[in-house]
């Protein structure tokens, strides 16, 4: 973690190794402030919500994480360095799923180099329903 944090031109705070410690911990890959908070909280450390939203904030900063903001306001926190990837977000449960397309990068090239225009980043985030929520709301309109 010290490491990690040196790299990123951050100083080692304990704080900061705690936070980063339960990103690379954790199993959602997707987390708001609010999640972190409770997270880190019910693990038995006490860090205030105040801190949690400077440090993430440092992290965004240093490279460490990348926002991401869904359909809802709330901004969500992953680790930076994954593999690129789009979001699939259901809008009735949030449920998000993660997939990677070699075709789409392709496209998204072209379509870049057509009007000269060079990539950094890319975000593709595409809403709707999943399977789950589907069905629930198939069955509640009675067909
Ligand atoms: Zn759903
Ligand atoms: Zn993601």
């Amino acid at each position: 973690m010290q490491a990690v944090l040196k790299d990123s031109g951050l100083k080692v705070t304990t704080q900061r190794c705690k936070l980063l410690k339960f990103l690379t911990q954790v199993d959602k890959q997707h987390l708001t402030i609010e999640n972190i908070y409770q997270g880190l909280n019910a693990q038995g450390e006490t860090m205030g919500l105040n801190t949690v939203y400077r440090i993430m904030a440092h992290f965004e900063q240093a490279g460490l994480v990348v926002r991401r903001l869904f359909e809802s306001e709330t901004a969500m926190y992953e680790l930076n360095g994954k593999p690129r990837h789009e979001h699939l977000i259901c809008l009735t449960c949030g449920k998000l799923v993660e997939f990677a397309d070699p075709l789409i990068d392709l496209r998204l090239w072209l379509a870049a180099e057509r009007h000269g225009m060079s990539i950094d980043h890319h975000s593709l985030n595409i809403y709707g329903h999943c399977f789950d929520c589907k069905q629930k709301l198939e069955s509640k309109s009675g067909r």
